[in-house]
């Protein structure tokens, strides 16, 4: 039976997409909306109303229209929590202490109110999670880092320590419990938790293949600024085999055969993601083309072992729709050439270049189904507030696209690398089980992005089976 959902004016397109996503999207029920004179969101059932009804509070949609998408609209701080704790909540959360982004208390103090066939929440569930889901924030905000991104210190969720928990995942199901509270009989959409692995394609190979000059001066950064006489001597020895034998297998990045396999033996599919052209911007861009004989075999043998292959657009796609759509293109056309076919096509920004909501759009218009680039360089967790994969929102428009993002989680190099957090193994360990378990609490994706590059060192190596293998 249908759910009426009654909410007042403004910001309509947002407000019917806040209510879309999170009603039919997350839950799978059928709402009817109805803009009015309300004071905030309510929510009864079915044609006749059986008395009862869910009341939420509406902030973010109440913002003047002249401060929308200004500081002025963005939470106060600190940011409150509503201790659940103390309330009869019955929903899974990673803590009792929910963050409110928006809202405001109900009239007998706390986020809570309940009687005889009727419940009020004080947080603004639907707009906190819009907030979260269209990156309204970095809109808003203009710090960006050296390579043009927007810095996880400027995050809201990293600056009130709760980036490590999806907190839109938290507020559907404080909505679910509540709507289940009034209607038991209702029914939600079947989820499963659902692992997905990821390899930005940067370096195919180590040094088979590439020109000797090119090898030696790597090797002797490897051995000089990364202090690795070992990534030397094993360069050096790849493109040795390479030149004196033929053989690309014993290159020390050349691991796509191993990553498939153990995808395959946990019933996963890897999806690989390859740079189509080159920017312009140098090294930084990897140094391989769809042209080589020896990346074309790759690509039909992920496709053969049914794994995907996608698009990892160049370092200055981010801001340039004509190069990612010609990028796209271009990788679309060697595929069809290779006989490789897909129903879907995603990828990821390269360095994780990715601006709001430009970037959302140029991959819309470039035709991609999906975008999997929303994490922070420097931190791992939830960017987007959750672990579903949802349809995007252009702020600037106001538009809802067919462009999906599916959250990423963990790359590897965040946790790993020195730059960032420099985890050792085991600590990197329990970081991303944790982080993964909490997809699990709520049956979500757990988005992790592997390079293929990677995998030379044994310690991280073993890491990474180890997480694929309990997956
Ligand atoms: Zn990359």
């Amino acid at each position: 039976m249908v759910l009426h959902v009654f909410h007042g004016a403004g910001y309509e397109r947002e407000r019917v997409y806040a209510a879309r996503v999170m009603f039919e999207e997350f839950l799978g029920l059928e709402i009817a909306l109805h803009a009015g004179q309300e004071a905030g969101w309510r929510i009864v059932r079915g044609e006749e109303e059986d008395g009862k009804e869910l009341r939420l509070a509406d902030v973010l949609f109440r913002t003047p229209q002249g401060e929308w998408l200004t500081e002025k609209a963005m939470p106060s701080r600190p940011v409150p929590r509503w201790h659940t704790g103390g309330h009869p909540v019955k929903a899974p959360l990673v803590a009792p202490d929910v963050p409110v982004l928006y809202g405001e208390e109900v009239p007998n103090g706390g986020y809570l109110a309940v009687w005889d066939g009727g419940l009020q929440i004080g947080a603004d569930l639907l707009g906190g999670a819009f907030w979260m889901l269209t990156r309204y924030e970095e809109i808003v905000r203009k710090e960006r880092d050296v390579r043009g991104r927007y810095p996880a210190f400027a995050s809201l969720a990293v600056q009130e320590h709760f980036y490590e928990r999806p907190v839109v995942n938290e507020y559907l199901e404080i909505l679910w419990w509540a709507l289940r509270a009034l209607w038991p009989d209702l029914e939600r959409k079947k989820r499963r938790f659902t692992p997905r692995l990821s390899h930005d394609v940067d370096w195919p190979l180590m040094g088979a293949g590439r020109p000797f000059f090119q090898t030696v001066k790597r090797a002797a950064g490897d051995a000089l600024r990364r202090r690795s006489a070992q990534a030397a001597v094993r360069r050096l020895g790849g493109w040795w085999r390479a030149a004196a034998h033929g053989d690309y297998d014993g290159d020390p990045y050349n691991t796509f055969d191993h990553l498939m396999e153990w995808s395959e033996q946990q019933g996963l599919r890897s999806a690989f993601y390859l740079i189509a052209d080159h920017s312009g911007a140098g090294e930084v861009d990897g140094d391989y083309s769809l042209e080589e004989p020896w990346v074309r075999r790759l690509m039909r043998r992920i496709k053969e072992r049914g794994h995907e292959i996608g698009l990892h657009p160049s370092y200055e796609t981010y801001r340039d729709p004509r190069r990612l759509r010609r990028e796209f293109d271009r990788l679309r056309l060697v595929c069809a050439e290779e006989g490789i076919e897909q129903e879907r096509w995603g990828g990821r920004q390269h360095f994780l270049r990715w601006e709001a909501p430009g970037t959302w759009q140029a991959w819309e218009e470039a035709g991609l189904d999906y975008d999997s680039t929303l994490s922070f360089a420097e931190r791992p967790g939830f960017r987007c507030g959750v672990c579903y994969e949802y349809p995007v929102f252009n702020l600037l428009t106001g538009e809802e696209l067919k462009l999906r993002e599916r959250p990423l989680i963990v790359m590897e190099q965040t946790v790993l690398h020195r730059q960032y957090l420099g985890l050792d193994p085991w600590e990197a360990w329990v970081l991303i089980d944790r982080l993964r378990t909490r997809c699990r609490l709520f049956d979500g994706e757990f988005s992790m992005l592997w390079h293929n590059s990677q995998l030379v060192d044994q310690g991280e190596t073993d890491l990474y089976r180890r997480l694929v293998e309990t997956m």
